[in-house]
């Protein structure tokens, strides 16, 4: 059985998103935004990565976000990957579970 296109897609953004299945607002105002998102994969450019994090007048809400996402399962956590909200990987992996908002 296939699923079709757009299915899949509204899946995704929700999984991605949450339940309105769309980005946030706050990244709008991401300083990250429109740069190379490899910068923030690569595990020898932390310290760029985290740079730019710092400088970023929405990391608060990307960090909470990050971590709430991480913590609905396990395996995200397991292999979170990147820096985000100014978190590299294995520090996210590392903080106790947030509570899952509810919306
Ligand atoms: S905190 Fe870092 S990863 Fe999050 S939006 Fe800002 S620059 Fe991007």
């Amino acid at each position: 059985m296939s699923v079709r296109p757009e299915i899949a897609y509204r899946y995704l953004m929700s999984v991605l998103f949450g339940p309105s299945g769309r980005p946030p607002e706050w990244r709008r105002h991401a300083a990250c935004r429109g740069m190379d998102p490899a910068l923030f994969a690569d595990e020898n450019r932390i310290a760029a990565a985290k740079t730019v994090c710092r400088s970023c007048p929405v990391q608060q809400p990307c960090r909470a976000d990050q971590l709430e996402w991480e913590s609905r399962l396990d395996a995200r956590r397991r292999y979170a990957v990147g820096v985000v909200g100014g978190l590299a990987a294995h520090e996210r992996r590392h903080r106790p579970n947030v509570e899952r908002k509810v919306s």
